[in-house]
């Protein structure tokens, strides 16, 4: 991938843009991700622009340098395109004006950079880069902050998170993403107006929520977030999981312990959402009884209870499915240390389906027990459970294997009557199969009339269709 100071090479399209914007009298700024990411040298996949030209205008100057222009966002002032398999998107500096004697609200177009920047939610995305000087416009202070590791809004926190309520979330997103700090006036604001975000729709807030699990740091993000109360507008659950567990275990509670489960795994959406979601079935179900805390059955009420949350999220079906499924499933395999027949293994497969994999990953990442004598023994046991599934499907794949011709084929070709003839032709042509794999049809006649006249047989040479189902052919 490019880095975006590679993009803004001197002969770069990027720079081309800038030039034909630049001759046709207008200003264009990088602005947002792309900048911050620069700084920080972290790679970043889309460019974002603002400019001081009509998005009519802007859309005649990008037709002439771009193979794909999406004009979807138009009214709102955003004209997207494609150059040199680069998406980017340019948005005119806008104010939205509702008119007193007007019966609709309009959209006008006349701001500049600075009042276009001080909208923006934090000021490490409120630094713009004039093109082509590459000069920078940083009225907020977003390059200290940058430098700083910090999130600040560029205006009061409670004005800006008024203003759009899902920038509290968006703060959580960014220091996971970013593993940078959030300041404690964000924090203390997001604490006085938490209740804001309900006012946001489900599909925005799960989309900035897939975005913080999959972070560099989703456990740290959701710790605060869950400080300052933010998470119990979309993810009661959460909170919900602060219960004694028991002394002995790592964690004292299910709450940290979810969190650490979240940090241990590979950065895939369903495994994230299941890591963080496997044990909200435990507070429902805990006993305590002579023989200490028991959570019967909490992988099921789990499941269910994920299912009804990211329902409620909107996630599609598909994601909603699956980590339901995993989290039904994350407690069969603690079973396995009393043994299990092969038959127990092969109902653990069918019941994974697709999900073997990131079943058993999250499986090992639940494991976070200080006793590091029980985590070696119980990652030995999930290895080993994993050679028994790769044997036993290397070993029903063979044993499902069938000679190339039946006998109905062998008695045919040969012209004989079953009997034990038919079965040495038989075992003989599943030898070839051992040996050869799959022939062809021609060169397996070929080497059963070969066989037939070692064994001082002249064989009749009619061959009839397969009457038994090849199933590995
Ligand atoms: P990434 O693309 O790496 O997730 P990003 O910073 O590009 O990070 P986007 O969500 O793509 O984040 O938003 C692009 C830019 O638009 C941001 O950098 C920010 O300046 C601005 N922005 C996006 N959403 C909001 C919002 N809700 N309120 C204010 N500014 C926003
Ligand atoms: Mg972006």
């Amino acid at each position: 991938m490019e880095t975006v100071s590679e993009l803004l090479s001197d002969d770069s399209l990027v720079m081309r843009l800038a030039a034909a914007f630049r001759r046709a009298g207008h200003d264009l700024y990088l602005v947002g991700g792309p900048v911050r990411d620069m700084y920080l040298r972290r790679p970043h996949v889309d460019l974002d622009f603002s400019t001081g030209a009509t998005p009519e205008e802007t859309l005649e100057i990008v037709k002439k340098l771009s193979t794909t222009q999406w004009l979807q966002g138009m009214k709102f002032g955003t004209v997207g395109a494609e150059i040199d398999g680069v998406h980017l998107e340019i948005t005119t500096f806008r104010t939205e004006r509702y008119e007193v004697d007007s019966r609709h609200p309009r959209v006008e177009f006349e701001s500049d950079v600075e009042t276009d920047l001080s909208r923006r939610d934090f000021t490490v995305n409120a630094v713009a880069m004039r093109l082509p000087e590459k000069t920078i416009v940083d009225p907020f202070g977003g390059l200290d902050d940058i430098k700083e590791r910090v999130l600040e809004t560029p205006i009061h926190p409670d004005d800006s998170f008024s203003d759009d309520p899902l920038r509290m979330l968006r703060a959580f997103r960014f220091a996971s993403q970013l593993d940078f700090r959030i300041s404690q006036d964000v924090l203390d604001s997001v604490a006085r107006l938490k209740e804001k975000l309900r006012t946001v729709s489900a599909e925005r807030i799960a989309d900035e929520l897939a975005k913080l699990l999959l972070g560099e740091r989703p456990g740290p993000a959701l710790e605060q977030a869950d400080a300052t109360g933010l998470t119990d507008e979309f993810l009661p659950e959460l909170s919900g999981l602060k219960l004694e567990q028991d002394p002995v275990h790592r964690h004292k509670d299910v709450f940290h312990h979810t969190l650490a489960v979240l940090e241990r795994t590979e950065p895939i959406l369903q495994l994230r959402l299941a890591a963080l979601l496997h044990d909200v079935g435990k507070p429902k179900t805990r006993r305590i009884g002579p023989e200490g805390v028991s959570f019967h059955h909490h992988e099921v009420v789990g499941a269910d209870m994920a299912r009804e949350r990211l329902r409620a999220l909107r996630y599609p079906n598909e994601i909603v499915d699956s980590v339901a499924e995993m989290i039904r499933l994350h407690h069969r395999f603690h079973t396995y240390r009393l043994g299990w027949s092969d038959a127990a293994v092969r109902r653990y497969v069918r019941d994974a389906g697709p999900l073997l994999g990131l079943l058993n990953a999250l499986v090992r990442a639940d494991c976070t027990t200080r006793n590091a004598e029980k985590a070696k023994r119980l990652a030995a046991r999930m290895d080993e459970l994993e050679d028994r599934i790769s044997e036993l499907a290397a070993r029903e794949e063979i044993d499902k294997m069938r000679p190339e011709l039946d006998g109905g084929q062998i008695m045919a070709y040969l012209g004989i009557p079953p009997g034990p003839l038919v079965g040495q032709a038989r075992d003989f042509m599943m030898e070839l199969r051992l040996d050869e794999g799959l022939l062809g049809e021609d060169e397996a006649y070929a080497r059963l009339d070969a066989w037939a006249r070692e064994h001082g047989i002249e064989p009749a040479g009619t061959r009839v269709p397969p009457k038994e189902k090849k199933k590995d052919a």
